[in-house]
């Protein structure tokens, strides 16, 4: 048996005793088989078993009630424990821990749909809800909203926004979060906002309440456990429509985005991109085709990436634009039309510049896109993979933030020496899905089962890390084995803000039971071992 750091085989029996008296025996998992099931999946660490992060055992209560218990009986015992929602956050985590010996608090269970008001659009959920099921009770009861989901769906609403993650149709899911309901590392149990009056009437339609805006405390921390969330709601619109802005010439560029952006702050679009069609034209992230024109990997290695005048020749040599942006109109089909007819004046006006419309898309019925999928577009791509994680650095939506951001990331490629990922990953398009004035690149780092190569490909990783994070540009998001790197980079008056996550931790869980080391916040006996 796997016992946490520090505790005895008596005392660890003991607590899964206490366990399995207080949730039933049989949502205690202590066998070896039930545990490693908890194991990632998808971890960076294939075939280096010393390496990877491992549950000591598993516990799924089924209320509120019994998460306190189970809470309770982990201080009791020291046990650290490393709550779930369904433990599918791919890309970024599975439902294994950061730091082994963890008992998983499996929130399965805790699976109810409680609360949809349609009137006033909002729903209030349990986190072992997954955006499956989700879709499956919209569809049941024709719900008139979008479930907004990643890509793919299996996990859950509420650990998806925990993790501050992004999706098709409401962008920030976070941002979407209006209460919280949480089991404190004490026991205790706090709503936040309004939910902080005894009958909570108004905790789904004022977020603030009154005084500090606690919400966000427990997002990407280990300060406690969430048990329900309240979510506002995405509404099927009548239609949705996609434009591409396109040009061969870089001078373009500037006014291509700022008129994007105009229209973003104005709220006439809910999503932009900015791109280099012709830079990532060999790239086979997100599962795309390479086109074959084997000039563009040679621009791409050279020392400088290419001139401007180089990528625009090849560019109209085979006539793929240089520039690219693009972005969503959705509402009523008066206002998407009177939008797209906006953008069309926009671009028009400018010579060079080249309009292309996506296919309207409606919301009718059940049988509509934008639903959540059961498998990664990409992961099919990629068939030699044993899965993927992110690289998510954030920086401006503005030209000379993507070239340089771009410049950056293909330099430590080239220093490498890992021609496969600067030919597959070497250039990326820029994303503002969830925060307007952020783009984000999402470069996907295949696991293999290689075990070198994994390890070179880590180290790369690293290496991004360091190179973007000291230009201002860290991520947003981390996997499991990187969270504590990814801190580092947060590094302002001397990591002020690591320490004053620390210092919260010492306050409300003093003997660190709750997901050590997530976030790269260590409770005060841990700090120092892994960081
Ligand atoms: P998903 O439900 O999308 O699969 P996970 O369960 O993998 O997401 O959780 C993503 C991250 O959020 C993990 O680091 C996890 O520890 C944390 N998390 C998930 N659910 C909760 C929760 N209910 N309370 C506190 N933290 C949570």
């Amino acid at each position: 048996m796997r016992l946490p750091a520090g505790v005895s085989a008596d005392v660890f029996n003991k607590a899964l005793r206490a366990f399995a008296q207080a949730l039933g025996d049989d949502w205690v998992y202590s066998k070896e088989d039930d545990v490693a099931l908890y194991d990632d999946s998808y971890t960076p660490f294939v075939n280096e078993p010393d390496k990877q992060f491992r549950a000591s055992a598993a516990v799924a209560p089924d209320t509120v009630e019994q998460v306190q218990q189970v809470v309770r009986i982990a201080n009791q015992y020291r046990i650290p424990l490393y709550p779930i929602s369904t433990g599918r956050n791919l890309g970024y985590g599975g439902s294994s821990p950061t730091y082994s010996g963890c008992v998983i608090v499996d929130l399965k269970r805790m699976n109810r749909v409680l609360e949809v008001n349609e009137r006033e659009g909002y729903m209030i959920v349990e986190p072992g809800v997954s955006f499956l099921t989700l879709q499956r009770y919209f569809d049941e009861h024709q719900v008139p909203f979008l479930v907004s989901t990643p890509d793919p769906g299996w996990g859950s609403p509420v650990g998806n926004a925990l993790d501050h993650g992004i999706s098709y149709q409401a962008g920030d899911n976070f941002g979407m979060v209006h209460g919280l309901e949480v089991v404190l590392a004490d026991g205790d149990v706090l709503r936040t906002g309004m939910g902080g009056t005894a009958n909570s009437r108004m905790w789904a339609n004022y977020r603030y309440g009154f005084g500090p805006v606690v919400n966000g405390i427990f997002s990407q921390s280990n300060f406690g456990i969430v048990t329900k969330a309240v979510f506002w709601l995405v509404r099927k619109p009548e239609m949705e429509q996609s434009f591409t802005a396109t040009s061969f010439s870089h001078d373009d560029f500037e006014p291509m985005i700022d008129a994007m952006q105009k229209m973003r702050e104005a709220n006439l679009v809910y999503s932009s991109g900015v791109g280099s069609s012709i830079r990532e034209s060999m790239a086979t992230n997100d599962g795309r085709q390479p086109t074959g024109v084997p000039e563009v990997n040679a621009l791409l290695k050279q020392p400088d990436g290419g001139t401007f005048a180089e990528w625009e020749a090849l560019a109209r040599r085979v006539n793929i634009p240089t520039v690219r942006v693009t972005a969503s109109a959705r509402g009523p089909k008066a206002v998407v039309e009177a939008t797209i007819e906006h953008a069309r004046e926009i671009y028009g006006a400018m010579p060079g510049v080249t309009l292309t419309l996506g296919a309207p898309v409606g919301f009718t019925g059940n049988n509509y896109p934008l639903r959540p999928r059961i498998e990664f577009g990409e992961l099919g791509a990629q068939q030699t993979s044993r899965g993927h994680y992110y690289f998510s650095p954030v920086f401006k939506p503005t030209v000379e933030d993507l070239f340089a951001i771009n410049d950056v990331i293909r330099r430590v490629m080239l220093e490498a020496g890992d021609t496969e990922m600067l030919e597959s990953f070497g250039w990326s398009a820029g994303w503002t899905l969830a925060y307007p004035k952020a783009c984000m690149i999402l470069i996907e780092f295949l696991i293999f089962d290689d075990t070198e190569k994994n390890r070179r490909r880590r180290q790369l990783f690293l290496n991004l890390v360091q190179a973007c994070g000291a230009k201002g540009w860290a991520e947003y998001r981390a996997p499991v084995a990187f969270q504590s790197e990814i801190i580092k980079q947060y590094n302002f008056n001397d990591h002020v803000l690591r320490r004053f996550n620390e210092s919260i931790k010492d306050a409300i869980d003093p003997n660190g039971i709750l997901a050590p080391g997530k976030s790269g916040i260590w409770p005060k006996h841990l700090r120092g071992a892994s960081t």
